[in-house]
């Protein structure tokens, strides 16, 4: 598909787009701090407007108990596609303020670099998307299939309201994919589409003996220590031979990999070392055997012990035996695997190694299900048509280790697949002080997502009904 019409648009129009990115990113809409409120809702309007200025016909904030996100379409014909487009207009926090080499809200080109907050995560990547259907309308007039904008005001924030709006909004929000740009490339000139993302689910263990601390001097030896049988019960969770999680019937509802999965999971260059580096220096890897790194903290389920509490920990020595211990435990789930089967299934586990000479209690807190779009999804195929082009090479089909709530938000409560498209760089720093995104990954994402529109408008199925 020719697309030399849209990138001549691009290529002129190229120094304002920036200029635009630079005026949006100077509103410190920082979702987490409630003194920044107001910002957050002029960044919403901002991006309205700026949603009408690239064509969309309607453009819109949508109210939320907290922070407000930005609505907009543009039906071009019921019969065709319809894409929905997510992203962000919330940004992280900023400090350590002393660290940043220049203001977070004073945005500077150095080096091809846009340095800011929010450059990359997820404002840049949010305005390529706009840009990209200026490009389309400005070009040819129209575009080549239906496209919605979802953008959240409250991402940084857990998506508080996020479900509360897909449920209300979910006539509106109806497409056939989702496209998500809010993630990296596996690397430089290496484009890649995660198509999979683990899913969590949370417990918290205590273990309760005596009504109060006792003297371990007048009940040592007679009485069980919690912490001890809390100790137990943790280490009794995973076989530290094969590494694998021993909580019974864990395993039983992950899907295995077929072999063009392992094969994809493994065809994105991974550096052992390098990653013992980034983890900080560890002195090995560890993890299931007969799986790769790789595979170990993308497919595969894993247990976690995040926190344990308990007893005394001040300076010196004190002579107890704690009433009480206790743990949060997280799992990454893979799919196929429910947040609330394992959840049940390690509440067992836990119940079942309990000494009988303490009392153990289990609380089950919030679940995100695993999401996998499958790797020859029209969608992903058009994605990597278009990264191919442009990048000039093949997209890596990624799996992330962690989790994205509305991306399985939209496909547990509107069946909606997700292709998350996103053009950071691994070193971005997003999140952290000297947040940047690279100005050539600002332009090469635009070029891309204008062949997307493209590209699924002709390999998503036709709607068989017109769009209520
Ligand atoms: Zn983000």
């Amino acid at each position: 598909m020719n697309a030399r019409d849209l990138d001549a648009y691009c290529d002129a129009h190229q120094p304002r787009f920036v200029d635009e990115l630079v005026e949006f990113c100077r509103i410190p809409s920082i979702s987490a701090d409630p003194a920044h409120a107001g910002d957050v809702r002029r960044s919403a309007e901002r991006l309205a407007q700026a949603a009408r200025d690239a064509g969309f016909a309607t453009a819109e904030l949508i109210e939320t108990p907290g922070h407000p996100a930005v609505y907009a379409e543009r039906m071009v014909d019921p019969g065709l596609p319809t894409a929905l487009i997510y992203g962000h207009h919330d940004i992280q926090p900023v400090d350590p303020l002393e660290e940043w080499t220049s203001p977070p809200f004073e945005p500077r080109i150095v080096g091809g670099e846009l340095r800011c907050r929010g450059a990359a995560d997820d404002k840049g990547q949010v305005w390529m998307h706009l840009k990209a259907v200026q490009a389309h309308l400005s070009t040819r007039g129209e575009l080549p299939l239906n496209l919605k904008l979802v953008v959240e005001g409250e991402e940084e924030i857990g998506s508080a309201h996020f479900e509360q709006l897909i449920e209300a909004e979910a006539t509106r929000l109806r497409a056939d994919l989702c496209v998500v740009s809010d993630t990296a490339m596996h690397g430089r000139g290496q484009p890649s589409i995660c198509v999979g993302l683990r899913g969590v689910v949370a417990l918290e263990v205590e273990v309760t003996g005596p009504a109060l601390d006792l003297h371990s001097g007048e009940f040592g030896g007679a009485v069980l220590n919690p912490l001890e049988a809390l100790s137990r019960i943790l280490a009794s969770l995973r076989d530290p031979g094969s590494g694998r999680v021993t909580v019974p019937g864990f395993y039983d509802d992950v899907a295995e990999l077929t072999g063009e999965e392992r094969a994809q999971v493994a065809a994105a260059p991974f550096d052992e070392a390098a990653f013992r580096e980034v983890a900080g220096d560890v002195p090995a890897t560890f993890g299931e055997n007969g799986y790769t790194t790789t595979e170990r903290r993308t497919v595969r389920p894993t247990l976690e012990i995040n926190g344990v509490w308990g007893g005394y920990q001040g300076p010196g020595s004190k002579t107890i035996i704690p009433a009480r211990a206790g743990a949060k435990i997280t799992c990454r789930l893979v799919p196929r695997q429910q947040p609330e089967v394992i959840a049940s299934r390690v509440r067992a586990a836990i119940e079942a190694a309990v000494s009988a000479a303490v009392r153990v209690m289990v609380t089950v807190g919030d679940g995100s299900r695993p999401v996998l779009t499958p790797m020859h999804h029209p969608g992903v195929m058009a994605a990597s048509r278009a990264m191919k082009e442009v990048f000039g090479a093949d997209a890596y089909r990624t799996r992330a280790g962690g989790s994205i709530h509305p991306v399985e938000m939209f496909d547990r409560l509107l069946g909606l697949p997700s292709v998350l498209v996103g053009f950071g760089l691994p070193d971005d720093r997003i999140h952290a002080p000297n947040e940047k995104f690279d100005i050539g990954q600002f332009h090469a994402g635009i070029q891309v997502l204008t062949r997307l529109w493209d590209e699924l408008a002709v390999s998503l199925p036709k709607r068989a009904h017109a769009e209520s």
